[in-house]
């Protein structure tokens, strides 16, 4: 496919960039060590808080959203600290690794792929840690992988009430879905930028309380690049202590206005109505719910399991050679079964009508029975059923 024919990405990341965004991607470079950068950088770093709802530093860190997860880590604990992991996919089973590869000591509270944390099991978990000895708990709080979204605010309060550090994967999540970091007193929350933040791959964001700063005294995991006793010395004077994606800070200061001109509380009700017109439309064409219960059901990015005898893979190959349509496909256990409609970010309501049309089209084509424009009309009644 020439690269030139536009394609509609339904992916939970990297996702569309605004046109006013692509423009500010083009800006003419200037030096990290400016005036010009000091500006740029307050500004920007004032409303990424204000995403994360926050007064904690917020560490800008050039890296992928893995990248971020690596330095929530290295910067709380230290080799032999027991940390409580709460693992309902992939990225859970990330956080953990990550953990481990540098010598903490990981109990990998595991639940089936497709539901979230069991509360119950959770309090009870951190009940029979007598002693204190849990330092950390990791939680993701939208799995990317399967479409759930955790309780974190009720996951929080029981890590709190515990005494523990709370490390948050909030890289899906952060704009597609409310999360008040001070509120829910979250220590250490990590964002990406190919998320909803509607620019490019390559920037992670960390916020970190003071209970974490006090956690990083004591911390002796192995760090240099992604150690904040430099990222703090260098905030003092409006730099980062390395030199930064400049041009994914253009497009950031762009995006961040648009988001403030629409504002927190549509942004998520904007996903959480694409997250009903897209539950709605699967399953006026025969998909079932990954995750059937609206209340865990991810804003950002739903996962639909393919009618009985259909081939996800041979669906999302239609929709990509037909349409151009990018949709996700399952990982791991998931792959082949999954199809992955990511929703988050530069994308609203037309986005899902079309990909239900495309998709009535490609059933369609492989010998479902599909009366068309159904799947489109279910998605289109959402926005009138509250
Ligand atoms: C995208 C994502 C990540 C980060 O992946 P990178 O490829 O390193 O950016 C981590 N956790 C979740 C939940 C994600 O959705």
């Amino acid at each position: 496919m020439s690269k030139y024919i536009r394609q509609q990405l339904m992916l939970p990341g990297p996702t569309p960039i605004p046109e006013s965004v692509l423009q500010e991607l083009s800006a003419p470079m200037i030096g990290h060590r400016s005036a010009g950068w000091a500006e740029l950088f307050e500004d920007v770093e004032a409303k990424v808080k204000w995403v994360f709802q926050t007064q904690n530093d917020v560490m800008s860190i050039s890296g992928s959203g893995s990248g971020g997860l690596e330095a929530a880590v290295v910067n709380t604990l230290s080799p032999g600290d027991k940390v409580l992991a709460l693992e309902i996919g992939v990225f859970g089973e990330r956080f953990s690794t990550i953990a481990e590869a540098y010598g903490a000591q990981v109990d990998r509270l595991q639940f089936e792929f497709g539901t979230a944390v069991d509360l119950d099991l959770l309090e009870a978990r951190l009940a029979a840690d007598t002693n204190k000895e849990i330092k950390a708990v990791l939680v993701t709080h939208n799995e990317t992988s399967t479409s759930v979204l955790n309780p974190l605010e009720s996951i929080a309060k029981l890590v709190k009430s515990h005494g523990a550090l709370i490390l948050v994967d909030a890289i899906s999540s952060l704009v597609s879905t409310n999360l008040p970091v001070d509120k829910w007193d979250l220590d250490v929350v990590v964002g990406g930028s190919q998320k909803a933040f509607m620019i490019p791959p390559g920037l992670a964001f960390v916020t970190f309380s003071d209970r974490a700063w006090e956690a990083y005294k004591s911390s002796t995991m192995p760090k240099f690049y992604f150690d904040f006793k430099y990222y703090r010395d260098y905030r003092a004077k409006s730099q980062t202590p390395w030199t930064p994606p400049i041009t994914l800070f253009f497009g950031l200061k762009e995006s961040l206005r648009l988001m403030q001109e629409e504002g927190l509380p549509q942004l998520f009700k904007r996903h959480e109505q694409m997250m009903k017109a897209t539950r709605a439309g699967v399953q006026a064409l025969g998909f079932s719910l990954f995750v059937p219960d609206e209340n865990i059901a991810s804003r950002a990015v739903t996962g639909i399991v393919a009618p009985e005898g259909m081939d996800a893979e041979a669906i999302r190959k239609g929709m990509l050679d037909d349409h151009h349509i990018v949709l996700a496909g399952g990982q791991r256990a998931l792959k082949g079964k999954l199809i992955r409609v990511g929703h988050l970010g530069y994308q609203g309501l037309p986005d899902i009508l079309s990909t239900l049309a495309a998709l009535e089209i490609v059933m369609k084509k492989m010998g479902h029975s599909v009366e068309l424009g159904s799947a489109v009309a279910a998605a289109q009644q959402t926005v009138f059923n509250q």
